[in-house]
């Protein structure tokens, strides 16, 4: 048993239970999603006392030793204080300025926040509906667009994605908080390949990527290979054409996994038709976004062909119901 101090209580917390799953049994309320050390939504940080290693992986150095921690997968093992990242509690306003259709099930929103917000491309951010739920939304731009983009698909019977689709309007004034994650281009090695895979709206936060790769100069190829089930799910295609067609370096792969009617597009999943033809990674940077079975599967795949597991960046499009609701 060990003892937490939270926001000025005291929490006790059992050895078989984690940290999140034992605030929140008591009342806290830490935000979380995937509840697997994934996506990154529970990250905290402890003010005193060391959290264990093994609830620091996948964070970048510079958190690590800043004593972050993912609270879903720590397992305390002597008393901490810890408390939220500070901007995961800042809510702030913005007001929606532009709906588009991407596709049949896929709405960009435009969204322009009343202060500033400082953010990296291909985080996210959590996107409260009016009955004070949020999910998670992944930013589809760069910081000098001074507007944030958000791809969303609807869900079948979503409670936030069908309020997006069905309800939300220009004008409209929302709640945000963010932005989150760790999966972005970090400046430097402009000579280093990079690999980008993403299934359905996991484009989101690559098409950042690579808009912020591009604009900072990046000179080393850069592979971006997206994926759908039908031909249907896939967006952007004439935008990400024409980026290919003006930088030599780009190169973009549109495929589609579960159709057999003709198409234009390449047959396969996306992650494996990238592998089978990147078989060595070495010395490569990859990103990884969308379905959380891709991801986890493509992660595994990349650091077996060599990528080293610092260079391989995640973004899980997981979901919980239970704990989504939570907030
Ligand atoms: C880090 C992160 C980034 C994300 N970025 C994006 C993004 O850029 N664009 C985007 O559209 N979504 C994104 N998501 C998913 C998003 O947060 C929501 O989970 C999604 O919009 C569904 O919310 P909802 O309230 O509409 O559905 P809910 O009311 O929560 O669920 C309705 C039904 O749909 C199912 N469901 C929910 N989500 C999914 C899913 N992703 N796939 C399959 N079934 C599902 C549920 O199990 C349930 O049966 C992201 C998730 C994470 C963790």
């Amino acid at each position: 048993m060990t003892l937490i101090r939270y926001e000025g209580k005291t929490f006790e917390v059992g050895a078989e239970e984690s940290l999140l799953d034992s605030l929140n049994a008591q009342g806290a309320s830490i935000p979380s999603s995937c509840r697997s050390g994934l996506c990154q939504t529970c990250l905290m940080q402890a003010r005193s006392g060391t959290p264990p290693e093994s609830s620091q992986e996948g964070l970048l150095d510079a958190l690590r030793l800043e004593h972050y921690f993912l609270a879903c997968i720590c397992y305390p093992t002597e008393d901490l204080e810890v408390s939220l990242p500070g901007a995961l509690r800042t809510v702030i306003a913005a007001s929606v300025i532009r709906l588009e259709r991407l596709s049949e099930t896929i709405r960009l929103v435009a969204l322009k926040p009343e202060v500033p917000m400082t953010f990296r491309a291909g985080q996210f951010i959590h996107l409260f509906h009016e009955t004070g739920i949020s999910r998670n939304y992944s930013i589809a731009g760069i910081p000098s667009d001074d507007e944030i983009h958000l791809h969303v698909k609807r869900q079948p019977g979503g409670k936030v994605s069908g309020w997006i689709h069905e309800s939300l309007e220009v004008n409209q004034r929302v709640s945000l908080s963010g932005p989150s994650g760790f999966s972005f281009y970090v400046p430097g090695q402009f000579e280093q390949p990079l690999l980008l895979i993403g299934t359905g709206t996991g484009l989101a936060p690559l098409f950042g990527v690579l808009r912020d790769a591009l604009s900072q100069g990046h000179k080393g190829p850069i592979k971006l290979f997206h994926g759908s089930r039908s031909s249907e799910g896939l967006y952007l295609v004439p935008e990400l054409k024409a980026l290919a067609d003006h930088y030599s370096h780009f190169e973009y792969r549109a495929c589609v996994s579960g159709e057999e009617s003709p198409h234009p597009y390449e047959r396969g999943r996306a992650h494996a038709l990238a592998f089978q033809e990147l078989s060595d990674l070495k010395g490569w940077r990859v990103f990884l976004s969308g379905h959380p079975g891709m991801v986890k599967e493509a992660q595994m795949t990349a650091f077996l062909a060599g990528a080293s597991l610092r260079d391989i960046r995640v973004d899980a499009f997981t979901f919980s119901q239970v704990a989504s609701d939570e907030r």
